[in-house]
């Protein structure tokens, strides 16, 4: 079984367009699958003329600012000068000025390599909140479907009743799969950022959330470091 990207099969559709404009293509390489197995349409160009031709329009794009042919504040600026395009910069130690002045040139956001895609998620979520409003924030893995604005979750389609601690784990795990999420990042992220309570809280939430899913070996359990959404052994038996 794979990860689903949602629009697939119908290009065109519903699913945000993302631009990867970066020139190290393992960066570029890793970045691209992320978005896409988050169900983004992304592309990647390596250059900053690339990022000015690209077709069609992105809605957001992710802008490298140490790029071979043009400074990236110049590309910044270029493309807020004809869109309103969602901009996140991406940078790397030591540019600060560079960030300043692509903030000064209409960028959203910025994010400081190295970054997790968790993060970089998140901060896309926010500005997409901004500059498309009704876009749908649906995470999607194998059978699993997450609405992140409307907190639902359906699996085959079908809806999955979870409380809200037990969403908010699966939220953490559901927004980068495969990647290990440590028990204490999920403690600091869904209850409080310095729980130093019994770890065992969690574990009876997530027995609650495997139960409710129903489908084995979604939620993993990664022994001496913590959970991860994986790849669902068989098919789905909901209790
Ligand atoms: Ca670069």
């Amino acid at each position: 079984m794979r990860t689903e990207a949602i629009g697939d099969g119908e290009p065109g559709g519903d699913a945000v367009r993302v631009l990867v404009v970066e020139d190290d293509p393992g960066i570029a390489r890793s970045l691209m699958r992320g978005l896409t197995r988050a169900g983004y349409a992304a592309a990647g160009v390596d250059t900053g003329s690339g990022a000015l031709a690209a077709e069609p329009v992105p809605d957001v794009v992710l802008l490298d600012l140490g790029l071979p042919d043009t400074d990236g504040v110049e590309v910044c600026r270029a493309l807020r000068r004809r869109s309103d395009v969602a901009i996140i910069v991406i940078t790397a130690r030591g540019e600060e000025g560079d960030r300043v002045s692509a903030l000064d040139e209409g960028a959203d956001d910025y994010l400081v390599k190295p970054f997790g895609l968790a993060e970089l998620m998140a901060r896309m979520r926010a500005v997409l909140r901004r500059t498309r409003p009704a876009a749908p924030e649906v995470l999607q893995h194998g059978p699993l479907a997450v609405d992140l604005r409307t907190r639902k979750v359906t699996v085959d389609g079908v809806d999955v009743t979870l409380t809200p601690k037990e969403f908010d784990i699966l939220e953490c795990l559901a927004t980068d799969p495969g990647r290990v999420i440590t028990r204490q990042q999920i403690l600091e992220r869904v209850w409080d950022a310095h729980w130093y309570g019994p770890t065992k809280v969690l574990d009876v939430h997530v027995a609650a959330l495997r139960r409710k899913l129903g489908v084995p070996g979604l939620v993993e359990t990664v022994y001496g470091r913590g959970f991860r959404l994986g790849e669902p052994a068989g098919g789905v038996d909901r209790a």
